[in-house]
């Protein structure tokens, strides 16, 4: 039996990187799988015929996950085409980063916008299907720089914190209906995201961490399936740090 048979499963930003490392191993798990992306046409539509290959259904959703009118629209959309909402990913994400000196108030407000913002809009769009159905489960993607801080990054750790906070409080308000939300702070993981950094930081990160690599999509993809699954039943509130052994 699949971990995920038959389980409609929502991720945010999953044209790419770490959300597509969940689509994939998702679907490879039996789950169904409405994504969602900001610009990417060509790589959602390439990553909605590789994940129906799994004999899985699959659809991509362009929906600004800042826009709270647009993740009400995503959820009743969802519906529509799946009849149910198992499973919550708040994937999306962005970096502007710099120092607090020169940060412009765009810089600050879009990346808590994106960031942030979209963990709550997504939360509220979906949870009157998740207490009617009286389960389900929420993973929001933070960042080990939410709980430890960054220097450049005082916008961008502000918005993990704040996911972590948000996190916890879900976890309190819900638990009673058996939906459990926790969220999961990843340590430097190869993707776009970070590719624009040169090698040199690069090997400074690896230095830093117990485990001597930088991680993987997958290596995410797999502590979000745990969360997702019923293999974490009694699991809530909990931020979970996968950053080979970084934050120890
Ligand atoms: P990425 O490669 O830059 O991919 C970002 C994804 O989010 C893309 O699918 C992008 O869609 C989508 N997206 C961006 N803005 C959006 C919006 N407004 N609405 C809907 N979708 C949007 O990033 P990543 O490295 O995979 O990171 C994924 C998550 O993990 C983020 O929350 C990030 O903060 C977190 N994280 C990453 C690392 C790391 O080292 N990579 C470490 C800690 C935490 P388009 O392709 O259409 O732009």
């Amino acid at each position: 039996m699949k971990l995920l048979e038959g389980k409609n499963v929502i991720i945010t930003g999953a044209s790419r990187g770490i959300g597509k490392g969940i689509a994939e191993v998702f679907a490879s798990q039996g789950a169904n799988i409405a994504f969602t992306y900001r610009s990417s046409d060509k790589k959602a539509k390439t990553l909605e015929l590789e994940l129906a290959a799994n004999g899985c259904k699959a659809k991509g959703y362009k929906s600004d996950a800042s826009n709270f009118e647009a993740a009400q629209q995503l959820a009743v959309d969802v519906m529509e085409e799946f009849g149910s909402i198992d499973v919550l990913v708040n994937n999306a994400g962005i970096t502007k980063d710099g120092l607090i000196m020169r940060m412009s108030e765009e810089d600050f407000d879009s990346v808590m916008d994106v960031n942030m913002k979209s963990v709550f809009n997504m939360t509220k769009a979906v949870l009157p299907t998740m207490l009617k159905q009286r389960k389900g489960s929420i993973i929001n993607m933070s960042s080990v720089v939410g709980v430890k801080g960054n220097a450049g990054q005082a916008n961008y750790s502000a918005s993990k914190a704040a996911i972590n906070g948000f996190t916890k409080s879900t976890a309190l308000e819900l638990g009673s209906r058996n939906i459990r939300c926790n969220s999961i702070a990843p340590g430097f993981i190869e993707t776009e995201m970070t590719e624009a950094l040169g090698e040199e930081v690069v090997q400074e990160w690896r230095d830093q961490v117990p485990l001597k690599r930088v991680g993987t999509p997958d290596d995410i993809a797999n502590a979000t399936l745990f969360l997702a699954s019923d293999m974490s039943a009694y699991v809530t509130g909990q931020v979970l740090n996968v950053c080979g052994g970084m934050l120890t």
